[in-house]
């Protein structure tokens, strides 16, 4: 089984820095990704808020440049999905395409887009079932749609949408937004919005393509048609922790709970970016956790030496 003195899980900017910094100290590094190297971030159009560049940069090229940059020193790249890891000295990391040996791992997997678990939803994603109205927005150009949720995410959502959508709806089960009060102001200004409150989402209509909603209202039960081109769900971010609570300490939502140095309830693992608790879930702040996390590992495997 090939042993690696650092083996890095996920492909976004955490992991992508844990691994420069990694290979560029000269450790035996191997991150190991899933899907597309960038992470979250390819989903972003345009990142304007990574510094360095003014213009802005899509998503997927960023996520391609880190790649290079961190191969260019040395780190190897395996495309898997990890399914596990097994406690002892060294770590054992199972994946889908096979098992390694780890004296220290960086957990840097990321989140995903919360699903609304509504009948249809999985079926027409993609075919105007939405998680990221940044990419897909533009795609609703005259139509109506409809944002679902009520925190930051929905709120400055919707007014991105009302950019480009005729109509659009915001629903939320509850009478009361979760969003802080600015976007809350934007939001009952913006005369393109139209809010269904106490109301949840059964079902996603269309055979093809999304044609309408069935709803509920969760006060008086009753069930309405809203018919629109597009929903765009917007209910929170989930940690990619599932594989990761038998092993390490996570707090209630699933995140994986680490100090300031990155280093979780478990000596030689160390945890980066939107997976760990209280990250600020920018792609700066994951290149700053993930090389802080590198520089840890660093500093663990010299004392064990
Ligand atoms: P969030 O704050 O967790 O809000 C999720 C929303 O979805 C809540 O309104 C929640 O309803 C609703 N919800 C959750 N599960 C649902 C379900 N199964 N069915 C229907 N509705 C459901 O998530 P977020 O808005 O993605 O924000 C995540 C973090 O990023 C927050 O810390 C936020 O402040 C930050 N953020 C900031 C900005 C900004 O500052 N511009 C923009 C985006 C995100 P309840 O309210 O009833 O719980």
């Amino acid at each position: 089984m090939a042993k690696y003195e650092v083996v890095i899980v996920g492909g976004g900017p955490a992991g992508f820095t844990a691994g420069l910094y990694a290979s560029r100290v000269g450790l035996k590094s191997l991150l190991v990704e899933r899907g597309m190297f960038g992470g979250q971030m390819v989903n972003a159009a345009l990142v304007e808020n990574y510094p360095g560049f003014p213009e802005g940069i899509t998503g997927i090229e960023l996520g391609s440049l880190m790649h290079q940059q961190a191969i260019k020193y040395g780190l190897e790249v395996v495309t898997a999905e990890v399914t596990g890891i097994t406690p002892g000295q060294p770590y054992g990391v199972s994946t889908t395409e096979g098992s390694f040996e780890a004296v220290s791992i960086i957990i840097a997997a990321g989140s995903e887009y919360r699903k609304l678990g509504a009948i249809g939803e999985e079926r027409l994603s993609g075919h105007g079932v939405s998680y990221c109205a940044t990419c897909d927005g533009f795609l609703f150009r005259g139509r109506e749609v409809a944002v679902v949720g009520g925190g930051d995410t929905a709120i400055t959502d919707a007014l991105e949408l009302s950019q480009h959508a005729r109509k659009v709806y915001v629903i939320h089960r509850r009478n009361q937004l979760r969003a802080g009060q600015v976007l809350q102001q934007q939001a009952f200004a913006q005369p393109k919005l139209e809010f269904i409150w106490s109301t949840v989402i059964e079902e996603i209509l269309g055979e093809e393509v999304v044609k309408g909603l069935r709803l509920t209202n969760v006060k008086t039960k009753q069930h309405s048609i809203l018919e629109v081109s597009g929903v765009f769900v917007a209910v929170g971010l989930m940690p990619n922790s599932q594989h990761f609570f038998n092993i390490l300490e996570l707090d209630d939502a699933g995140y994986i709970v680490t100090d300031e140095t990155m280093a979780t309830s478990v000596p030689g693992i160390f945890a980066a970016g939107d997976i760990r608790r209280n990250s600020a879930r920018q792609i700066a702040a994951a290149v700053g956790d993930g090389a802080t996390a590198a520089m840890s590992a660093f500093r663990y495997l010299q004392e064990r030496s």
